[in-house]
């Protein structure tokens, strides 16, 4: 059996950083998947309010979101697509993991310190000057609901950006702790997936990630952009004054960026990003951003069109609530499986 997992926070529409790290690799593996395959994709909401989010925005989003998991292909008739916090094992499973987990190894993770705006040597004690916001317990701890999440579902693999690399570790570690702790196997450690375009720049600052959470919006592309906004967007992307166009991440990451971003959307445009940036080598900067705003268009275009249609479509049928609960449902009764398990390594089970 072949145990698929992972999740997106329900933090505004996907860009295409989640759609081309994440998400289409999630509809490949679906769309792949024989009958021996379980696939468990979860909009993470518990993990969305590790920062203050506001109520109503965070309940728009959280159905932006699943309609967007619809939209990219995801099908509830093939994966199992739910919201975490209507799970409530992902919250049990985690108290039981903090109890294992190591706050050494937390205080080395490095995305809450990128939460925080904090060097990634910084420690957990610089977390706290007044014009930043205060540290909290869940943003710290967060990556042990991650594990929670993961482990529930006797996951075997995890489909992710580069980003979330190092918290995989860090499940695959508590994992190991915690068999060893109890002596037992009841979880295994799950695989890592990259997807080819692993880490998709911001437009604005190329040498950080592309972003949900990024002030600017400006910095990233939605799956839901109109091709104006998206023309508008590439048009105004950070590039550099170097004459000609060339492939190199880290000279000129801002070119590379969109040359990946043309590549990825369609890997029939060349044989690989290189070889892209050599047959754009005597364009203008102008010439390759209205191509490459072009083949982003296009490509995106049925996600944008079976996005608008999901939501026309719940106006009218109010079908969401009932999919979402059903997803919810069947996600449960796995989770709940394997609560009852490790209740009784622990000596919680329920009869006396
Ligand atoms: P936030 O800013 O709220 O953290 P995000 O854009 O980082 O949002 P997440 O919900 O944290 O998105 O991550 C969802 C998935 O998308 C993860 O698998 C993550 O690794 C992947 N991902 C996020 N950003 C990128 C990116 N720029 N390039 C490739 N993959 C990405
Ligand atoms: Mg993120």
């Amino acid at each position: 059996y072949k145990n698929i997992f992972s999740g997106i926070q329900p933090t505004g529409v996907p860009h295409l950083g989640n759609y081309l790290g994440a998400l289409r690799q999630w509809v490949k593996l679906q769309n792949e998947a024989d009958n021996k395959t379980n696939l468990y994709f979860s909009i993470v909401d518990l993990h969305a309010i590790t920062v203050h989010q506001n109520a109503e925005q965070l309940r728009r989003w959280r159905k932006e979101m699943l309609v967007s998991l619809y939209a990219v292909g995801l099908d509830p008739a093939r994966s199992v697509i739910f919201c975490q916090s209507m799970v409530p094992q992902h919250s049990e499973l985690m108290w039981i993991l903090s109890c294992h987990a190591s706050m050494g190894y937390l205080s080395r993770m490095t995305q809450w310190k990128s939460k925080l705006s904090l060097p990634e040597n910084a420690s957990p004690l610089d977390a706290t000057p007044k014009d930043k916001p205060a540290l909290r317990l869940g943003l710290f701890s967060y990556p042990v609901l991650q594990a929670a999440d993961v482990l529930l579902y006797g996951t075997t693999h995890v489909p992710v950006g580069e980003d979330q690399a190092q918290h995989l570790e860090f499940t695959r570690e508590l994992a190991a702790s915690f068999n060893h702790a109890h002596s037992t196997t009841v979880f295994n450690q799950p695989e890592t997936i990259l997807s080819p375009a692993k880490r998709v720049m911001s437009l604005t600052n190329p040498t950080k990630k592309m972003s949900k959470s990024d002030a600017d919006v400006k910095s990233r592309i939605l799956i839901t952009d109109e091709k104006d906004v998206i023309e508008k967007k590439i048009k105004s992307a950070l590039t550099d004054s170097i004459e000609g166009v060339a492939y190199d991440r880290d000279a000129r990451p801002g070119v590379s960026n969109l040359i990946d971003i043309m590549y990825y959307m369609d890997e029939s445009v060349a044989a690989s990003p290189e070889e892209l940036a050599r047959d754009f080598k005597d364009v203008s900067m102008r010439a390759l951003k209205e191509r490459v705003a072009e083949v982003v268009d296009k490509n995106i275009e049925p996600v944008r069109t079976t996005y608008n249609d999901i939501m026309a479509k719940d106006e009218r049928d109010r079908y969401l609530t009932d999919e979402a609960t059903h997803g919810a449902w069947k996600a449960k009764s796995q989770a709940g499986r394997k609560m009852e398990v490790v209740r009784s390594i622990m000596g919680l089970q329920r009869t006396f």
